[in-house]
């Protein structure tokens, strides 16, 4: 080529366009290399681009000299685009799109303002290290070994001392002079859990979250890319931040489905994870009490290493659980009534959980009650006419808080509730069920003494508003937490001694093959806050499971602590039917706010997709599914459908939805087309 003739380049540009676009060399003859952050113009304005390699002609548009280089930001690494490209391809959306998630929110070079917060990574003096447990030392020995692409699951009971061997991992990483990354689901990146790490490593954390400020963000972005520190702590997010000589990549408590990112680009972090880990050749560790089924399937069939760690360390107790049947017999009911008016005990509490916390109270230890649900009651009826009060853009009841404020929980809508019925103009408006607020008001009624806080995401808004309940269990100024699963992940109290869980029911019946799992999940998390610090051979800490189905399979193992039997159970219920982790799905979702576009783009999509499999044999394994009504049929005044793909073998997935989707120019105007590939929520 000679110097005359421009070059062309493919370059992923920062705006949401589905291909990659074709730029010639800029005009100062500067030579461009692939990985290139550049800036270019696109319409009127300039945007930024990275440089993906050499393009071609294309002859739809004019092709344009790239305007500039961005001198400041780094030269991406061949192997970090190629898992860049991977993410695009793989979850469907825009390559442009998925590398402005690489990128620090502000230019390195604005001025420094001293933040007045305190330090987004704390100065710690250094503690002793503990001696490992013969099952710790046994599996760092196992991981350690293999320093180059490999899988391992930690599979660990909670309070097995998982997070300690990531300690001694990340150590032997930092004395090999490479860097290390730990993903945690957002709501366990607690300042317990940072505190841990920079005890252990000083000031080589850094710490990438959503709470920082633009320019913390920033600033810890600078400090892993540019090497002045080696460990990266963060949400699932920080796994798009180019740190430099991976060593290894640790993702902890794998299964949490906030690893999946549910809008604009919805990868998962964990799947991410290991592809990254894949492109950089180093070990990925994931570690789990309850392991998903997609990384057991991989871990029992040998793709990945498995690791046990079965016992809590220094042998201290697993918790008593039981099960409390709220559906009784004849008998048990009429005592049950009797010991109620006796204690003057609300209809959603036991006598055996009530007895069981003025016992705890009286030994001057903690109780903590979850129940997944916020407000004071989730419905508001009419006994008159059954009338529910719903929110106006939503396909969901709201939910009463405080006194007559009602409240939707997916699009935030207000309005004062009426005492009279809407509908017949007859009824008395009552409450049904009940959520954390109301827990909270009988629970103080029944226990005045006792100081109790309640934790949801009414209260609990931000990360101040965590660590300072944090630190109220941990001084004992709280003696009965009310929360949601929310505050259940990760925390350890060692005052705390009983769990309740309030109605384990809440999420059972779910319209999803995933809820059975998800439920023990969580019966399993949340029992695992109770007794963390009883030593062998004293009492251990006691979880009380409040259920109206008391036979559940979430249950009957959660109760037995018996992940591995679970896994098997619910591994065969999925098999004939081809769900994951057997085969894959894609989820489709087609919006907008009028009813019969929606429907008709629908029709139109599944349309496409059954053409398309009678065309190509190769599609032969995949399964079309609806279109039909979304189970949430309406949603921020958004009328949804939605269309789901089952290939059963997991191959020619994403191969499928690319080409159903087409340029989307068959879409009717107003209807907004998603894909989600591997999606965890089928809502
Ligand atoms: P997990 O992550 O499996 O739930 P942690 O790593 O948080 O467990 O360990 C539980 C508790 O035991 C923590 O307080 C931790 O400091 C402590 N711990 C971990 N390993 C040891 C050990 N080898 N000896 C003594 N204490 C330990
Ligand atoms: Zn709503």
């Amino acid at each position: 080529m000679s110097d005359l003739e421009p070059k062309l380049w493919s370059l992923a540009v920062e705006a949401p366009l589905r291909n990659a676009l074709t730029y010639s060399s800029p005009e100062d003859g500067t030579d461009l290399v692939r990985g290139q952050r550049v800036i270019v113009p696109l319409g009127k304005r300039n945007t930024k681009a990275v440089v993906l390699g050499p393009g071609a002609e294309n002859s739809e548009f004019k092709i344009r000299p790239v305007q500039s280089v961005d001198l400041e930001s780094p030269i991406l690494s061949d192997h970090f685009l190629k898992w860049l490209e991977w993410v695009s391809q793989y979850y469907v959306h825009p390559i442009g799109q998925v590398i402005e998630s690489v990128f620090p929110p502000l230019p390195k070079t604005s001025k420094l303002r001293k933040s007045s917060r305190p330090a987004v990574v704390p100065t710690l003096e250094p503690q002793a290290l503990p001696e490992l447990t013969p099952q710790q030392s046994e599996v760092l020995k196992n991981i350690s070994t293999k320093p180059e692409f490999s899988v391992h699951l930690l599979f660990g009971v909670t309070g097995s001392g998982k997070t300690e061997v990531y300690l001694r991992l990340l150590d032997q990483i930092l004395k090999s002079n490479k860097t290390g990354m730990v993903l945690v689901p957002e709501i366990s990146l607690t300042p317990q859990l940072v505190q841990r790490f920079a005890r252990r490593f000083g000031d080589q954390v850094a710490v990438l979250h959503s709470q920082l400020t633009d320019r913390e963000r920033t600033t810890q972005w600078w400090d892993i890319v540019e090497g002045r520190k080696k460990i990266l702590i963060g949400a699932r997010s920080a796994l798009f931040c180019p740190i430099p000589d991976l060593g290894i990549i640790v993702v902890d408590e794998e299964h949490e489905p906030s690893f999946k990112q549910d809008e604009k680009l919805k990868y998962h972090g964990r799947d991410s994870a290991v592809m990254l880990g894949k492109m950089m050749n180093c070990p990925v560790v994931l570690g789990s009490a309850t392991p998903s089924l997609e990384t057991w399937k991989n871990a029992s069939e040998g793709k990945y290493h498995l690791h046990r760690m079965t016992h809590r360390v220094e042998n201290r107790s697993l918790p008593d659980v039981q099960i409390i049947n709220l559906r009784e017999s004849k008998e048990d009911a009429d005592e049950q009534k009797k010991k109620k008016a006796l204690y003057q005990l609300p209809s959603w509490l036991h006598s055996d959980l009530f007895l069981a916390i003025e016992k705890t109270l009286a030994r001057k230890e903690q109780v903590a009650l979850f129940l997944n649900r916020r407000g004071v009651a989730p419905m508001m009826t009419c006994p008159a006419c059954g009338y529910v009060h719903e929110c106006p853009n939503c396909d969901i009841s709201l939910t009463l808080h405080g006194r007559n404020h009602l409240v939707c929980h997916y699009c935030d809508y207000h309005e004062t509730a009426k005492e009279i019925c809407p509908s017949c103009k007859e009824g008395e408006m009552r409450p049904i069920g009940v959520g954390t607020e109301q827990v909270e008001n009988d629970i103080q009624k029944l226990f005045p003494g006792a100081r109790v806080a309640r934790a949801d995401r009414d209260e609990i808004q931000n990360r101040a508003d965590l660590e300072d309940l944090i630190e109220k269990m941990e001084t004992r100024e709280i003696d009965i937490l009310v929360g949601t699963q929310m505050i259940a992940k990760g925390l350890d109290f060692p005052g705390l001694t009983l769990v309740g869980l309030v109605l384990a029911d809440v999420g059972f019946n779910l319209p999803d093959f995933r809820s059975t799992e998800r439920s023990f999940q969580l019966m399993t998390q949340m029992s695992g806050r109770a007794g963390r610090h009883i030593k062998a051979g004293e009492t251990p800490g006691q979880v009380f499971i409040q259920t109206l189905n008391p036979d559940h399979p979430s249950l009957t193992y959660a109760i037995k602590a018996e992940f591995e039997a679970f896994a098997e159970f619910e591994l065969q219920s999925r098999q004939p039917l081809f769900y994951p982790p057997f085969g894959r799905l894609a989820s489709f979702r087609i919006q907008g706010q009028h009813l019969d576009r929606v429907q008709e783009a629908a029709e139109k999509l599944a349309k496409r997709a059954v053409h398309l499999k009678s065309k190509n044999p190769n599609f032969e394994g995949i399964e079309v599914l609806g279109p039909a009504e979304a189970p949430m049929a309406k949603l921020r005044g958004q009328f949804r459908y939605h269309l789901l793909l089952k290939s059963k073998t997991g191959k020619g997935l994403t191969s499928f939805c690319y080409q159903i989707m087409g340029q989307e120019d068959w879409l009717p105007a107003g209807v907004r087309l998603s894909v989600d590939v591997d999606p965890l929520h089928l809502l």
